[in-house]
């Protein structure tokens, strides 16, 4: 086994641990690799060990890791053994500015960091009619923390109901970047936060369609996500190494 599919192991493991303990259904979550800083090279690593959900939060790297990976598939689909191209998915978890929505709504699968209409609708006019419609989740800051980006709390709603009206985005959820907990509980008190946000726009059942994601958790806590009702944890650390250069 390579480094990083053993890590790879590790992780979904550690998924399984903490659905077990959760009483929760291991393929209720799903793994989101982070290979922000990391090569090409690495992601093929993860592709052939059977990750296919990647995510990027710098938008110029991530989208030149998407044409490469691109071409690379292209050059292998004679081979039968070769990765399912059309299985890929990326998604993008890092800032979108306003003058890099065209690359992100012509790239990326999925957007997990949206907290403005603007940007929003951006997204919705430039998502090109042939690709499927932009998979989106809110970003929702949560503690008001050091972490500026995301929404409040009680503009989350409001925000859902409006993106669920653009005809090229799909709202599939929430995400949010708790600040590192003291301990355990604590951990699981911040993430249950989101949730409870996640629950009451469900049940008020306003959307036309009900949320399906709920993005949280990292390296450092996703067993505490995944015990306040995570279905997707973002892994960075625990899969590819350390980042020498800070996260976005
Ligand atoms: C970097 C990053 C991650 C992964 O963090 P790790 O601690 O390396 O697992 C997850 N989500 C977001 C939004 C990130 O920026």
């Amino acid at each position: 086994m390579t480094t990083i599919s053993r890590k790879l192991q590790l992780v979904h493991d550690r998924i399984a641990k903490a659905c077990r303990a959760a009483g929760r259904d291991p393929a209720s979550v799903r793994l989101l690799a982070v290979s922000k800083t990391f090569g090409t090279d690495a992601v093929m690593e993860a592709l052939l060990a059977g990750q296919r959900a990647f995510g990027e939060n710098y938008i110029a790297e991530g989208v030149q890791k998407i044409l490469a990976l691109r071409a690379w598939q292209a050059a292998r689909v004679d081979e039968p053994s070769g990765p399912d191209a059309s299985a890929l998915e990326w998604h993008c978890i890092g800032p979108v500015q306003g003058n890099k929505t065209r690359l992100v709504a012509e790239h990326f699968d999925w957007v997990q960091s949206l907290d403005r209409l603007k940007i929003a609708q951006r997204l919705s006019e430039q998502r090109p009619p042939h690709l499927p419609p932009l998979q989106i989740c809110l970003q929702v800051n949560v503690d008001g923390g050091a972490n500026k980006s995301g929404l409040a709390p009680a503009d989350v709603q409001a925000l859902a109901l409006e993106v669920a009206q653009l005809p090229r985005l799909a709202l599939r959820g929430l995400m949010a970047i708790p600040e590192p907990a003291v301990d355990f509980v604590a951990a699981c008190a911040l993430h249950a936060r989101v949730k409870a946000i996640f629950d009451q726009i469900n049940d008020a059942a306003v959307l036309p369609l009900p949320m399906d994601t709920l993005s949280l958790g990292m390296t450092a806590d996703l067993e505490a996500a995944i015990h306040a009702g995570s279905t997707m944890v973002r892994v960075g650390t625990a899969i590819f190494g350390g980042r020498s250069r800070a996260a976005g």
